[in-house]
């Protein structure tokens, strides 16, 4: 119970922060909106923050266009943009409705302060009788101002229990929007913004940082031969086999159709090809085998790239350097894990040179 508590106490302390954002900031009060002072105020997307904080300390407000930029950029997935929007208005209805009974709630209070005060102007000219009325009719203007106070007090609650809800439906959107479906692994989009972070955080601290690429090696006779659905399969327990061999801050994703991409912080790379090298023997030691027939489908293997951060590195120059290890381990036969101090590596570039 106390954990649900100190969850909610969070979760409304984030909801607080946003719409005195939004309110501070005189900006439309849209779900979407709503969602990027949110997303904010978590701080789980600092790329988002460092974005918002560099646009406000230049300009001292987001525009309609950068809040539009910003919400493609780190929150909006077009697949499920739309359903955040529809999670985004029933948080913004609940909260307009509490801020209309508050409304009506301070109403009441000042009515009574009003009553409080025309009573203590009659109340020099009464007599016993007419005391008697006055005092009747500031116990009844209490008894309603309790019950009014009371109904809002349930509504408050019922709202924040509607609230806290509603954000936990957010947070397993944004999750599901940066998971891969078939596989369980991080997809690219959350793959683009782990590289572009973990590199930054690398460069920064001077610490190491080690990218695999990978590829299944004759992939498409494998589908032509056994079919899609079955491919999938396969698909699945590549990813497997990688969730099997990497910890901790590693960052596994399925970068593309039968292309993964493992990111490895703090790692160097020699100890990217050890890791490279368990993957690629996990992924060879399993027999395929269809299950609805029972037939054997023999082994399938992959063939890895590893590259290094260098100084002055991109997410892109880093990218390409792991690919074309990884092209010269397709090159070199298949089934082997190549990295960018490897001869057969070296000597296509100087050839490419
Ligand atoms: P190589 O060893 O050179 O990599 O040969 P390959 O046949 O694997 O060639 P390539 O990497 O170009 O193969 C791409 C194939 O991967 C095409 C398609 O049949 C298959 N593929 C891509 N995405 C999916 C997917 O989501 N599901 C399935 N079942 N197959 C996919
Ligand atoms: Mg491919
Ligand atoms: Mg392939």
């Amino acid at each position: 119970m106390a954990a649900l508590s100190d969850e909610h106490e969070r979760t409304m302390a984030f909801a607080d922060i946003a719409i005195s954002q939004i309110k501070a900031l005189r900006q439309p009060a849209t779900p979407r909106v709503y969602e990027l002072w949110y997303s904010y105020a978590t701080g789980y997307n600092p790329t988002l923050n460092e974005a918002v904080n560099e646009i406000l300390s230049r300009s001292g407000n987001l525009s309609e266009a950068e809040i539009a930029q910003i919400y493609d950029t780190h929150l909006s997935p077009a697949r499920i943009s739309e359903r955040i929007d529809k999670v985004g208005s029933r948080v913004m209805d609940e909260i307009n409705q509490v801020m209309a009974m508050v409304d009506t709630a301070v109403g009441t209070a000042s009515s009574y302060s009003e009553s409080l005060a025309g009573v203590s102007r009659e109340l020099g000219g009464a007599d016993r009788e007419g005391l008697r009325a006055i005092v009747e009719r500031l116990i009844r203007t209490a008894k309603d101002m309790e019950a009014d106070n009371h109904k809002l007090e349930e509504r408050l609650n019922a709202s924040k229990q509607e609230i806290n809800q509603l954000q936990q439906n957010l947070e397993h959107v944004r999750t599901e929007s940066l998971t891969d479906p078939l596989t369980s692994l991080a997809n690219r989009k959350y793959f683009d913004d782990a590289l572009a972070r973990t590199l930054k955080e690398a460069q920064e601290k001077s610490q190491p940082l080690t990218l695999l690429m990978s590829d299944i090696d004759y992939f498409k006779a494998f589908n032509d031969n056994y079919g899609h659905l079955t491919g999938d399969q396969v698909l699945r327990l590549v990813a497997l086999s990688i969730k099997q061999n990497v910890k901790g801050q590693d960052i596994a994703a399925r970068y593309g159709g039968e292309e993964f991409a493992v990111i490895l912080p703090n790692t160097i790379l020699r100890s990217g090809v050890t890791v490279a090298d368990h993957i690629r023997r996990t992924v060879m030691s399993k027999e395929l085998m269809k299950r609805s027939t029972g037939e054997h489908l023999g082994r399938i293997t992959i063939s890895i790239g590893v590259a290094s951060v260098r100084p002055g590195d991109t997410a892109q120059s880093l990218i390409a350097r792991a690919d074309a290890c990884l092209y010269a381990a397709k090159r070199c036969g298949r089934n082997r894990v190549l990295c960018e101090s490897d001869p057969e590596v070296t000597a296509a570039e100087s050839r490419v040179a």
